[in-house]
């Protein structure tokens, strides 16, 4: 199954579902940022995550970002998504790798850490972006993004991420989210509801491997609640908004004297792009232009 995202509505509009599978765009960070395995896991599902938190937004250019530092080895994730369906992500010590935790599956929890903080930025692309951070309550990324959701947003919700990977790569990846909506947010019966059946879908992960879609993992979650899945699902993809302009504009930044030094001692520059690990070389003769540049608008 392609990369996309889904939307739906249960429950007469009080229950809001969204589903993505994102393992193309997992196995591009893989191959990107040379992950270990639990990085793989842990920047999928934070990806995931960033996708489905940002499809409740209305305008097009809206975009998502999420920052998680716990204490673990793994350091910071970071993720970017948008509306538009473009993600792109990085994990700080991309390389650490943990053995299996005692249910056999990678250790994001110990990856990550229990104890450190999530922090959540919704910019619509114009005015003041809104900004809120919590602490981390596991070190999973799925509970503490569903946990921010309820606290922060005040929108209880149940998210479930995961990630396949093996030697051979990325072989699942994806989440779906479920939020009981403001008009049913004080019908118990149906939070209750939600969350049994949460608990029942633990294996989210194994049943896209299997080779379930979306529309059938949440036919089987909500299906008996009026399930309504919007039609046209939403393509999704990993995408970095770098390029070779805005890395001579960041070089510019310097100054004369710091890229007069990049000329005389390496003959150019090197940048790489943190978000998607592409590597920009700038000449130079590009770095001597971009001097010319600074001292005619100094003029
Ligand atoms: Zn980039």
């Amino acid at each position: 199954m392609s990369d996309r995202l889904i939307r739906a509505i249960a429950a007469d509009g009080g229950i809001r579902a969204v589903g993505t599978v994102t393992t193309t765009l997992t196995e591009e960070a893989r191959v990107r940022h040379k992950l270990s395995y639990v990085a793989t896991a842990a920047l999928g599902q934070a990806m995931s995550s960033g996708l489905l938190l940002a499809s409740n937004m209305k305008q097009q250019q809206s975009r998502v970002t999420i920052r998680i530092k716990g204490e673990g080895p793994l350091g910071g994730i970071f993720v970017d998504a948008g509306v538009d369906g473009t993600v792109r992500g990085y994990v700080e010590h991309p390389k650490v790798e943990l053995p299996p935790n005692s249910q056999g599956d990678l250790d994001v929890k110990s990856a990550v850490g229990r104890y450190g903080y999530l922090h959540v930025m919704r910019d619509v692309g114009y005015g003041q972006p809104y900004y809120s951070t919590v602490e981390l309550i596991s070190g999973e990324v799925g509970s503490d993004v569903a946990n921010y959701l309820a606290t922060s947003e005040q929108t209880p919700s149940a998210l479930l991420v995961g990630v396949f990977v093996d030697s051979e790569g990325v072989n699942a990846s994806g989440g779906i989210l479920l939020q009981i909506l403001p008009k049913a947010v004080r019908d118990e019966a149906l939070i209750e509801l939600l969350e049994s059946r949460v608990n029942k879908l633990s294996g989210f992960t194994r049943l896209l491997l299997s080779g379930k879609s979306l529309s059938e993992i949440l036919e089987e979650l909500l299906g008996d609640l009026g399930l309504i899945i919007f039609p046209q699902p939403k393509r999704v993809r990993f995408n970095c908004r770098c390029s070779f302009q805005r890395v001579l504009g960041a070089l510019k930044l310097l100054g004369e004297a710091e890229l007069q030094d990049m000329i005389e001692k390496d003959s150019g520059a090197e940048a790489t792009c943190e978000f998607c690990g592409e590597v920009y070389q700038a000449s130079s003769e590009e770095l001597e232009g971009l001097i010319e540049d600074l001292r005619s608008q100094s003029v």
